[in-house]
């Protein structure tokens, strides 16, 4: 039977909601009514409820909401679907400051690919004028292919998670949330081991792992018309003014310096060809050498703001 909403989070941020080991018994498939570890499968020992996410980090947990890396229902640190059932030995390498033990979607091309299409969907609302949408990420019944641990320790593998490798056990099902488990794995993906034994996190898996979080980092999509109006406050007001009346170019502040390389010729010899007035001179000498440079490569025009008027009677002579 599926759990009723309130049976999935307790009334503390952290702590497991009440039944909670019944409910995970029963939600990853282990042996009941004394329950068994989800990673190694062992019957027998002390078992202990454990948090996929770091309990004490609130805040880590509240980054992940607001980046829609979490499931939306998952509300706090205490909801089913981001604990585990884990036997003492498990429990230790798994809660370790540097875990040792992880979880990881087998196919992690599923969650690219999940990202990839939803960020598409996000775009395209934006691009219609709506609000860019909150990430969606795959729920623990989105996603159905199989999970495996990985042992990261240069330590040598602890024997009873070696005889489960000789005999080929690295498979774990769990309906746990996916995407706590790919978060709680990133923290581990950062230290190298000098010896991976075979049983660490691979070059394929690591290169997949980090091109996710990657795409988990990009910020949310913008429509295009607001990406246009971002480009032009980035690049400064004076690029606003491309299409102003030459008469503007006459207002008091205006910057003209930066634009001069840009002008087309006939709209620079169309305002080049004017009197040279007190503010043209006003502005001469406010140029900078960039703008006194181009003047002078610019050997086509007539007249230049430079330019005497000794120099434009002999010109037009
Ligand atoms: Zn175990």
């Amino acid at each position: 039977m599926t759990p009723k909403p309130e049976d999935l989070t307790s009334g503390s941020f952290s702590s497991p909601p009440r039944d909670a080991k019944h409910h995970l018994m029963k939600r990853d498939g282990l042996s009941m009514p004394w329950g068994s570890c989800t990673i190694c499968q062992d019957e027998g020992l002390q078992y202990y409820i454990a948090h996929i996410l770091p309990r004490h980090d609130r805040e880590r947990f509240i980054g992940y909401q607001n980046a829609g890396l979490l499931p939306a229902d998952v509300t706090s640190l205490g909801h089913l679907d981001v604990l585990i059932y884990l036997c003492s030995n498990c429990h230790g390498l798994w809660d370790s400051d540097d875990p040792r033990l992880v979880i990881i979607p087998k196919n992690i091309e599923f969650f690219i690919q999940w990202e990839e299409a939803d960020y598409r969907r996000r775009e395209a609302e934006a691009n219609v004028g709506n609000p860019p949408p909150q990430r969606t990420v795959p729920r623990r019944d989105d996603y159905d292919g199989g999970y495996a641990w990985y042992y990261l320790s240069d330590r040598r593998l602890p024997s009873y998670l070696q005889m489960l490798a000789q005999a080929n056990r690295c498979n774990v099902d769990t309906k746990a949330s996916p995407t706590a488990l790919i978060l709680k794995a990133g923290k581990a993906i950062g230290f190298p081991l000098r010896q991976p034994d075979g049983h660490g996190i691979s070059h394929d898996v690591r290169a997949q792992l980090c091109q996710l979080f990657n795409l988990w980092e990009r910020p949310p999509p913008m429509s295009e018309h607001a990406s246009i109006l971002t480009t032009e406050t980035q690049t400064g007001p004076s690029d606003l003014k491309k299409d102003r009346s030459p008469t503007d170019d006459d207002e008091p502040g205006g910057s003209k310096i930066g634009r001069r390389g840009e002008e087309n010729p006939s709209e620079g010899k169309r305002r080049r060809t004017g009197s040279q007035n007190a503010s043209q001179q006003d502005e001469a000498e406010d140029d900078s050498l960039r703008g006194v440079e181009s003047w002078e490569k610019e050997q086509d025009f007539l007249f230049g703001p430079h330019m005497t008027a000794a120099k434009i009677m002999e010109r037009l002579g």
